[in-house]
């Protein structure tokens, strides 16, 4: 699958432009990596894909679909095709690793209200198969406010990849990790863009690590791409 974006702009109330005009394709099973400075409209970038912002203008194709053209069912409908992984993990405390993972394939809502029911066969195999890839298959009923940030991390990548998207759109995720775990996450991000054939769309502060695992580097200062290329060729740049 591809996405495409065009033109895309964001100026919020306060005056602030965020993103001034940002053309930007990922597709196949590429990993692409967003770097810039803190303020450079990352996060902003990220969250306009998938309208949790609205963008100003321009436009956000998925297979050809405008997204910013869809109303409220028809976008519900398009994000069930896109997978997001956050910074802050946005997991249930109180739930488990597994019930965690099944969260994501039916939305919050749902999930709470199915939350005593019992979950089809093929959801269940499908989480454990997916927990299994992500190291987590021994830790399925362990709650999720007892296990550490990488642990975390790697259930919100195995919540969103359970979904079965068609692109996962990673917002920081390792800035509350340590060096090491943060290589293990992005080498998990990097091996399911591979495996899966989804492409990877990440945002991140921290150069090196994108450097050493993405495909692509998209370099975004003051709401502008400044920079897309190889890791190598960032690598001559610099
Ligand atoms: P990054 O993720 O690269 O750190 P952001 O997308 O968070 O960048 O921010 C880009 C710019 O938009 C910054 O100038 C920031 O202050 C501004 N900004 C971000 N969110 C808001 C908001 N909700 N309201 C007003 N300005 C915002
Ligand atoms: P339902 O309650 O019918 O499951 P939801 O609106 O909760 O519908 O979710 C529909 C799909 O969109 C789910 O796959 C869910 O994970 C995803 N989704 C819901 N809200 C967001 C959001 N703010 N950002 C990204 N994806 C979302």
């Amino acid at each position: 699958m591809t996405l495409d974006v065009t033109d895309l702009r964001k100026t919020y109330p306060t005056g602030d432009e965020a993103l001034n005009g940002v053309d930007l394709s990922v597709g196949g099973s590429e990993t692409t990596a967003m770097i810039g400075p803190s303020g450079a409209g990352k996060s902003t970038f990220i969250r306009c894909v998938n309208r949790l912002t609205e963008p100003t203008g321009g436009t956000v194709e998925i297979d050809g679909t405008d997204l910013t053209a869809l109303d409220d069912d028809g976008l519900r409908e398009a994000r069930r095709d896109i997978g997001m992984i956050f910074q802050e993990y946005n997991l249930v405390e109180r739930l488990t690793v597994m019930e965690n993972v099944l969260t994501g394939r039916l939305g919050y809502v749902s999930a709470w209200r199915a939350f005593r029911r019992s979950f089809p066969p093929e959801d269940i195999e499908r989480a454990y198969e997916i927990l299994e890839t992500v190291g987590l298959d021994d830790m399925e009923n362990k709650r999720v406010d007892e296990l550490s940030g990488g642990q975390r991390q790697r259930v919100g990548i195995a919540r969103a990849v359970v979904q079965q998207p068609k692109i996962l759109l990673v917002d920081e995720p390792t800035s509350s990790l340590d060096p090491e775990t943060s290589n293990t996450v992005m080498r998990l991000l990097t091996e399911i863009a591979a495996e899966r054939e989804v492409p990877v769309l990440i945002n991140i502060h921290e150069v090196d690590l994108a450097v050493e695992h993405a495909d692509r580097i998209v370099g975004l200062h003051d709401g502008e791409v400044v920079f897309e290329g190889s890791a190598d060729e960032l690598g001559d740049d610099t």
